[in-house]
């Protein structure tokens, strides 16, 4: 995704707090094997603790918000660990996607804090290898140290999908084959590269069979199971009669991946066209990894006309969702040009 980076930063030593903030670091790992914690601990009964905050990590996760206890270290690096572990076992992917999410949002929570701290040599050097060797980002420290510099081609290559003026090359500052970014964005760059590296780290553990689980850990993968699934049922049941388009977009809602603005927008439509309710169409996004309630609610709501402009949005037509590569023709589309008609010549010919 990058080009070849510059020299990588020197080594430093992590403390336990650093390694609670950033535990998918390959040193929160070494930390707990050095510490002589293994598979066989997680069945102690005061464990029970950390599988409760386990539990209560991924909750927060799938709900959208992000779990912010920094408040015992080790606790919380094992915590991460144990939490890894329960999601893996749930084994629902949009749950896993949400999750990755939220840590992803944590973990930037304190990037951002930590780059902040411009006065901070040690930490400096800390966020420089995290960028480093976890996204092949090389970032230098400015001038007073308020401002990063990143390659213009790590940048471009990072910064290409995001569709805000802001971060069109024409309006950064760049200089010497460097482009300038403050905390904030140096951290953008990689959030949805972090969020890619956690659910990767889940998908390449290997668990033990069900049956090998710790109770208190089986327990709860049973209860966030039962809470959980059935919110995803939803949608692979609902997506059959729809058009290609719609159906599409759904299926990507279902395995809990981000879709374009430009599809949400047709999804929504589409489902308000259909007779669905702000209810309804609420929960067809809350797979989204990045589904906040309030949030979609009030889009919806402006979507139908009920807030913002009082205008109700027609859906695309199909010739726009073409331009938008969000079209996905099949023979029961021919002679449609809006996705509200498929179906419709096929239900006339009935009797
Ligand atoms: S032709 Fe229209 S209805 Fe069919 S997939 Fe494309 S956009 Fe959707």
């Amino acid at each position: 995704m990058s080009s070849s980076p510059s020299p990588s930063p020197p080594s430093i030593r992590l403390g336990t707090g650093d390694l609670a903030k950033y535990p998918f670091l390959n040193e929160a790992g070494e930390y707990l094997r050095q510490s002589g914690f293994g598979w066989d601990e997680l069945g102690r009964p005061d464990m029970k603790e950390i599988v409760w905050r386990a539990a209560e990590r991924i909750r927060a996760g799938a709900a959208g918000s992000v779990y912010d206890k920094l408040d015992r270290y080790e606790a919380e690096i094992i915590t991460f660990l144990v939490t890894l572990i329960m999601v893996k076992a749930v084994g629902i992917e949009p749950v896993l996607k949400k999750y990755a999410l939220a840590e992803a949002r944590r973990a930037e929570k304190f990037l951002t804090e930590d780059l902040k701290r411009h006065n901070d040599a040690q930490k400096r050097a800390l966020l420089a290898k995290i960028f480093y060797e976890l996204f092949g980002l090389a970032i230098e420290v400015t001038g007073d140290g308020r401002l990063f510099k990143v390659k213009v081609t790590d940048y471009l290559a990072r910064s290409s999908h995001f569709h805000e003026q802001e971060w069109k090359m024409i309006n950064r500052l760049v200089d010497g084959g460097y482009v300038y970014l403050d905390p904030d964005e140096t951290v953008r760059l990689v959030r949805s590269e972090l969020a890619v590296l956690i659910s990767s780290r889940v998908h390449a553990m290997s668990l033990p069979p069900t049956s090998s689980l710790p109770v208190a850990i089986q327990e709860q993968v049973d209860a966030l199971r039962t809470e959980l699934a059935p919110r995803y049922e939803y949608r692979t049941v609902a997506a059959k009669d729809y058009p290609p388009c719609v159906k599409h977009a759904l299926e990507v809602m279902g395995r809990g991946e981000n879709l374009p603005h430009s599809a949400r927008v047709m999804l929504a439509t589409y489902m308000l066209a259909v007779g669905k309710s702000t209810d309804e169409i609420v929960e067809v996004f809350r797979s989204a990894p990045d589904f906040n309630e309030r949030i979609t609610r009030y889009q919806v709501e402006h979507l139908s006309g009920a807030k913002g402009s009082r205008t109700r949005y027609s859906v695309p037509s199909c010739d726009k969702l073409r331009t938008e590569n969000l079209c996905f023709a099949t023979a029961e589309c021919a002679g449609i040009i809006n996705p509200v008609q498929f179906g419709r010549r096929f239900r006339k010919k009935e009797p």
